[in-house]
C-alpha cells in the first residue's frame, strides 16, 4: 500500500522538561501534520541514557497534554514497533532493532571499530580522519565507525531552501556506536524515522547542520527519506538557544495558554484574529490554530530572539 498521509512527530530527549523551545518545535510539527490531515507522533529520545533525567518523560508528556497536544498511535504499526506505554516510541524499547540495523549496516562492509582516544582526535583538528579503518578491530570491543564513501554535502530543506553540509561533518566517518556501548543518535532517529514511516521532519535549526549525514545513512541503508522542515530555534540572547542543557526555564503546565499564545504568534500566526481567546482552552487555541497557519509566514531567519 501506498501511503500518501502526511506523518510527522516530536522527538524530545527526556533530559529535562520542555521549556519554550521545545513548545515552539512541538508546535511547528504539530501544526505542519495537522493543518495536513496528518498523523504526529511523540518520540521519547532517550538513547544517550547518560543525559536522561528520571522525571523528564513523565514531564514532557504531561506539558504536551497541558498545551492541549493530543498525538497519534498508529495501529498498523503500533505492536511492531513495541510502543507500550503513552503512546509514545520509546528509543531504549528498541535496542534489539538498532542492533539489527547495525548488522546490516556492518553486513555492507561500512563499519569499523577505532581505538582513536578523543585526545587524539582533537589532535586531528576535531574531524576524525579515518586512520582506523583498514585495522580490523573488534567491532564488539571498540567504538564503531560509519565510512562516508558516498557522503551527501547539500539538500534543499523545505523552509530554509538549499543547504551546504559543513565539509568536516558529512565526511567524517562519524561514530555509530560510542565508547561506552551506547547506539548513537544519529542511527537511532533514522531508524525510528523509517519504522515510523515518518514523511516529514519538521525541528529545530540546531540540527539542521546533521541532516546530510542522515541523509547520507537512508542512503546506506536503501531507503527513501523524509522531507526535512527546519524551524527557527529561540534564543534568549544571540548564538545562545533556550536548551535543557543550559537549564532554560521550563514551560508553565499550569498557565499554558500565555505561552502557547506567544509561540504561535511567534511562528507568524495572526493571533487576535482567534475570536474569544481568553474563554478558550488551549485544545480550541490549537484548533483554531491548525486551521489558521500558514507557514509562508514563519520567519526565514535560523534564530528568533525573545
Ligand atoms: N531528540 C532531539 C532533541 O531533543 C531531536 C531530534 C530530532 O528532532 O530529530 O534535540
Amino acid at each position: 500500500t501506498t501511503n500518501t498521509q502526511v506523518r510527522g512527530r516530536f522527538a524530545p530527549s527526556p533530559s529535562g522538561p520542555l521549556h519554550f523551545g521545545s513548545l515552539f518545535a512541538a508546535l511547528g510539527s504539530y501544526l505542519h501534520a495537522k493543518s495536513q490531515n496528518g498523523l504526529w507522533f511523540v518520540r521519547i529520545e532517550d538513547i544517550d541514557t547518560t543525559r536522561v533525567q528520571k522525571q523528564a518523560r513523565e514531564q514532557i508528556l504531561e506539558a504536551l497534554t497541558a498545551f492541549g497536544f493530543v498525538w497519534d498511535c498508529d495501529k498498523q504499526t503500533e505492536s511492531q514497533l513495541r510502543i507500550s506505554d503513552q503512546n509514545c516510541l520509546t528509543q531504549t524499547q528498541r535496542i534489539n532493532r538498532y542492533q539489527e540495523c547495525f548488522e546490516y549496516l556492518e553486513a555492507q562492509h561500512l563499519l569499523y571499530g577505532c581505538e582513536c582516544t578523543r585526545k587524539e582526535i582533537k589532535a586531528l583538528g576535531g574531524s576524525y580522519n579515518g586512520q582506523c579503518k583498514n585495522k580490523q578491530l573488534d567491532l564488539q570491543t571498540h567504538p564503531v565507525r560509519i565510512k562516508q564513501v558516498n557522503p551527501l554535502h547539500s539538500y534543499t530543506d523545505l523552509h530554509f531552501g538549499l543547504q551546504e553540509a559543513p565539509e568536516g561533518l558529512s565526511t567524517e566517518d562519524y561514530l555509530i556506536k560510542r565508547r561506552d556501548g551506547l547506539f548513537s543518535y544519529q542511527l537511532a532517529v533514522v531508524v525510528d524515522d523509517i519504522d515510523q514511516g515518518i514523511t516529514h521532519v519538521v525541528r529545530g535549526s540546531d540540527i539542521m547542520p546533521l541532516t546530510a549525514r542522515q541523509l547520507t545513512l537512508y542512503q546506506q541503508f536503501g531507503m527513501t527519506p523524509p522531507e526535512f522542515f527546519h524551524l527557527p530555534v529561540i534564543s534568549g540572547q544571540v548564538g545562545h538557544k533556550l536548551s535543557k542543557q543550559n537549564h532554560a526555564t521550563p514551560i508553565d503546565m499550569k498557565n499554558p495558554k500565555p505561552e502557547l499564545v506567544k509561540a504561535l504568534e511567534l511562528l507568524g500566526l495572526p493571533i487576535t484574529e482567534c475570536s474569544e481567546i481568553e474563554r478558550k482552552s488551549c485544545a480550541k487555541i490549537l484548533d483554531w490554530a491548525i486551521k489558521t497557519v500558514d507557514f509562508s509566514r514563519l520567519p526565514k531567519g535560523q534564530e528568533i530572539l525573545i
